[in-house]
Formats: C-alpha cells, sequence, structure tokens
C-alpha cells in the first residue's frame, strides 16, 4: 500500500509514518516543518520514506506531489494546532486548517486516492457540551477559533463523499501524550509534566486543577488511523479517546505538592464516548479473528 502523511514530521504524524513503515507500506511525507522536525523522521528517512517539504496552502504544489507519489491512502494532520494563535488570528488558523484540507481533498481526488483520513480534535470541537462523555451525534460548538476551522474542515470531507464519492473519515482525538510530544505545544501537559519530574522540578497547574481532558496514548490514536484507514464501511466522525476523565490534579498529585496559577486556554472538561470507534474497531477485529481461525 502507498500511504502518504501530510503533517508527517509532527508528533503524531511521525509516530503514525513509523508504524506505516513497520507494516510494509510505501510512505510519502508532506510537511513545512512549522512545527514539526526533520528529526522525528530520522529513522523514517533511512527506512526510505519520499520526503516533500511543502506547505498544504500551496494547493498546486500538492497536486504535483499527489501525482507523482500516486497514494492510495492519505492520513492529513498537517494543521495550524495552537490554538491562542487560531484566536488572535482566525484568518491564518483558516487558511491552513480549511484552504489545506481543502486542497489536500482536491489533490487526494485528482490523484484516485481511495481514502482521505482526516484529524480532528474532540478537546476543541464540542464547546460547551451538555453531555460529558460527549458522543458524536452532539452538534460541535467550538468556543476557539481552532475548534470551528476543524468543524468546517470535517464538513468539507463529507462534501467531497457526497459530490465525487471520494471516501474522507473524520477522528476527533483526545488529547494526545507519547514519543515526540513537544512539551512546549498547546496540549502537552504531560509532556511538560515529566519533563520537570526529569529536572526535579515541580510542575504548574493553571486553573484549579480540576478541568478535565481524555488522555490518549499516541500509540492508540495510531491504531485507530490504521483501523479506521482499513475498515470498508468506515465514515463521517468518530471519536478516538480512552472514554475516561482525568483532572490535572490526578496527574500529578502522587508525584508533587499543589502549585497554583491561572490560565483558561479551553473548555474546562471534556470526555468522548468512543462507542462509535469501537464498534467499527470491533466488527474489524472479529472479521480479522474470523479469517486467521479460517486460515488455521
Ligand atoms: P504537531 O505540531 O507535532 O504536528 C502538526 C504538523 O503539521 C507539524 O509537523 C507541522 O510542521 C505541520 N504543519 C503545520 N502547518 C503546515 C502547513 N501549512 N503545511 C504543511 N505542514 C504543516 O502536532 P500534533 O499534536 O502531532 O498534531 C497532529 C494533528 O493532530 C493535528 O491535525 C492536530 O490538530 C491533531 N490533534 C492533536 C491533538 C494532540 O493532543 N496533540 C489533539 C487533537 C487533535
Amino acid at each position: 500500500m502507498r500511504a502518504l502523511v501530510t503533517g508527517g514530521a509532527g508528533f503524531i504524524g511521525s509516530n503514525l509514518v513509523d508504524a506505516l513503515l513497520d507494516r510494509g507500506d510505501e510512505v510519502s511525507v508532506v510537511d513545512d516543518l512549522t512545527t514539526g522536525r526533520e528529526r522525528n523522521l530520522a529513522g523514517a528517512l533511512e527506512r526510505g520514506i519520499t520526503w516533500h517539504r511543502a506547505d498544504i496552502r500551496d494547493g498546486g504544489r500538492l497536486k504535483e506531489v499527489f501525482a507523482a507519489d500516486r497514494p492510495d491512502i492519505v492520513f492529513h494532520l498537517a494543521a495550524q494546532i495552537d490554538v491562542r494563535r487560531s484566536i488572535e488570528d482566525p484568518a491564518f488558523d483558516a487558511a491552513v486548517n480549511i484552504g489545506g484540507t481543502i486542497n489536500v481533498l482536491e489533490a487526494a481526488r485528482l490523484a484516485g486516492v481511495r481514502r482521505v483520513v482526516n484529524t480532528s480534535t474532540g478537546g476543541a470541537i464540542y464547546g460547551e457540551a451538555d453531555v460529558i462523555p460527549t458522543p458524536e451525534t452532539v452538534e460541535p460548538r467550538p468556543m476557539a477559533a481552532y475548534g470551528q476551522s476543524k468543524f468546517c474542515a470535517e464538513r468539507y470531507c463529507g462534501w467531497v463523499g457526497r459530490l465525487y464519492g471520494m471516501e474522507a473519515v473524520t477522528l476527533r482525538y483526545g488529547n494526545v501524550y507519547g514519543p515526540r510530544q513537544d512539551p512546549h505545544g498547546e496540549a502537552g501537559v504531560i509532556a511538560i509534566f515529566a519533563g520537570r519530574l526529569l529536572d526535579g522540578r515541580r510542575p504548574t497547574i493553571y486553573g484549579d486543577g480540576r478541568q478535565t481532558r481524555d488522555y490518549t496514548f499516541v500509540g492508540d490514536i495510531v491504531a485507530a488511523n490504521l483501523a479506521v484507514a482499513a475498515h470498508p464501511e468506515a465514515h463521517g466522525e468518530y471519536n478516538v479517546g480512552t472514554g475516561v476523565e482525568s483532572t490535572v490534579i490526578d496527574l500529578v498529585e502522587t508525584n508533587w505538592p499543589r502549585d497554583r496559577d491561572s490560565r483558561i486556554v479551553e473548555r474546562e472538561e471534556f470526555g468522548a464516548t468512543t462507542s462509535r470507534l469501537w464498534k467499527t474497531l470491533r466488527e474489524e477485529s472479529m472479521k480479522t479473528m474470523g479469517r486467521m481461525g479460517t486460515a488455521a
């Protein structure tokens, strides 16, 4: 299988690239290195990926790259991910997250791509939802421009399906942590706390520490991408997370005395129901087990 990963030099994208190489795919990466790092791809470059330093706002360049590499499947992770910047400069945020996604979908369609797996956010898209954990059936009411642009990009995925029949499935991640996470990023609380633990310093808790998130390991995010990419009937939007809300205090109380400060970055609570995804994955794994049973 030929796979193309946008944002492949980033935290989550580079973990996905490694997993695709492990299963024997030919992999191309598109990234402009805004927040991504070439060192995240050091191993992957040695293993022969095709590397394009390109901006997804440049639709013409994307069309050339997709036409040359002819991927079967595209994982679209490149994004403007800074929530504060999205509020300060919503036009830039939209240019990358909406305009860039449209360019990816167009390039994919013209190159005959079978499916695009799009990336969205559970934490920023639902806004002040009344139901927590929040199922996909709740209408998103994002507070930050970042959530709004991600929601709009999801709608374009639905649109290419209706107009052209191209499959574009969206995964809404919880708060992702794991290797290669940038501790200076927006959602890097576990990376920041781990760095402080290694330095022997106390973490700072913003707000009262009772704000909750659905902390999800990057390996599980990668597994969800691979499962949804393979499932013949996957469609629409899926939450990806543990389904469990954890407070910041939960993360630190066993290691450090609490420190206080205040800052509001996004909503105070987030937990997503993942029942829609689990249903898909369970069906997929049961089919796999059935095939294994037949083979044995
Ligand atoms: P990241 O910053 O490490 O990865 C984003 C990548 O996109 C970077 O490599 C960056 O250089 C690249 N990029 C940015 N603008 C670009 C442009 N114009 N053209 C080409 N490449 C561009 O962040 P991440 O945490 O790995 O995020 C990956 C995806 O997951 C994003 O779509 C993000 O919105 C989504 N997401 C992440 C989290 C999380 O907790 N980290 C939660 C929800 C959703």
